[in-house]
């Protein structure tokens, strides 16, 4: 390797060493995990605490931007710390597996646990909690009964009416390629064009954003995770949860024979070059026990991947709803066809 390029590759692991924060690991455990995490702190830390305390298993805490971490995996390579990666959308860990940061796990507590479309076709990584993208529209300005599908969405009557996020979002790159899957490159094609026609605005913006504007008025209809809506239904601004008042979730291709609404997860694997795999290992059959799975969806208003878990007042307050029981895997694998095709349709 060149040495200029030596020198970049070190300068970029300095710059995500500063990104990141660590938190101290609790001392004096003999057997230990190290974890790298895109999620915040918060929707991780209490779990692992419990996690000690019930296996005598400590743990080193890193978290950071998701790819920026992903970046950090690749160039520590062999030198890696961490034993266990989480993140969220599948299409990103569908892109950990691809960079070879990550090795398969056959353990028959996670896979008699987790669904099967909600892991890796080859167990290199699990979902750990679900979420749908979904319909969400202002109830003052849209008839719930003229919405129906996400194909519709690009019918030119909802011209001017959808706010939607860039199509840099891992979000919609996966609800794009749930749609090739469904449907073929082709006809996603033609409806992402007419998705596209009927923006209100360029797209951008995080979720939230989206969100906000449908309740104000600036769009009818926003493409959004429903945990999204979640927070702001749970909001300690007053002005915020008034806001999400405006605002209900539609249910998309529900009809018998479709294939239901698009979910994702967030999800976890062991790296391919873990230490402490058999730590690592129990951290993520930890993760999907029942009161695991109700803590870490109910705290970020995400669904439990676990069947049979209850879930949040929040989210049975959205009500039932059938899901697309694709297999996650897919969505990473179409990833790189999606981003084509929303640039090709002038998907910003
Ligand atoms: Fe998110």
């Amino acid at each position: 390797m060149h040495l200029e390029e030596k020198m970049k590759k070190i300068l970029i692991l300095i710059k995500f060493l500063c990104l990141i924060q660590i938190s101290v690991p609790l001392q004096g455990a003999e057997k230990e995990v190290n974890i790298y995490s895109a999620r915040k702190e918060e929707l991780i830390l209490p779990l692992l605490k419990m996690f000690k305390k019930e296996t005598g298993i400590g743990y080193k805490l890193i978290t950071g931007k998701a790819d920026g971490l992903l970046k950090r995996l690749e160039i520590e390579g062999k030198l890696s710390p961490a034993d266990v990666f989480i993140t969220v959308d599948a299409g990103r860990l569908q892109r950990a597996k691809e960079a070879g940061v990550l090795q398969p796990v056959n353990n028959i507590e996670l896979t008699n646990r987790i669904p099967k479309n909600l892991r890796d076709n080859e167990n290199f990584w699990f979902g750990l909690s679900q979420r749908s993208r979904t319909i969400i529209y202002n109830k003052n300005e849209v008839v719930k009964g003229i919405l129906s599908t996400y194909e519709d969405l690009a019918n030119p009557k909802w011209s001017g009416q959808l706010c939607i996020r860039s199509s840099t979002s891992i979000y919609n790159q996966s609800l794009v390629a749930s749609m090739i899957v469904a449907n073929g490159i082709m006809k996603t094609q033609k409806w992402a064009e007419g998705l596209v026609k009927n923006f209100a605005r360029p797209p951008g913006g995080g979720d939230t954003d989206l969100l906000k504007a449908t309740a104000a008025g600036q769009c009818n209809i926003a493409l959004a995770n429903t945990y999204y809506l979640g927070r702001m239904k749970n909001s300690e601004s007053d002005q915020i949860r008034k806001a999400a008042e405006n605002l209900e979730v539609f249910w998309p291709n529900q009809g018998e024979n479709d294939r239901g609404a698009h979910v994702n997860v967030s999800g976890a694997g062991i790296t391919k070059y873990a230490k402490n795999i058999e730590s690592g290992i129990a951290l993520l059959e930890y993760l999907v026990k029942d009161e695991s799975q109700k803590w870490y969806a109910e705290v970020n208003n995400e669904y439990p991947v676990v069947n049979g878990v209850m879930m949040s007042d929040t989210l049975r307050g959205f009500g039932k709803f059938k899901a697309d029981t694709l297999n996650l895997s897919k969505l990473g694998e179409m990833n790189a066809e999606a981003v084509k095709l929303m640039d090709r349709a002038g998907w910003k």
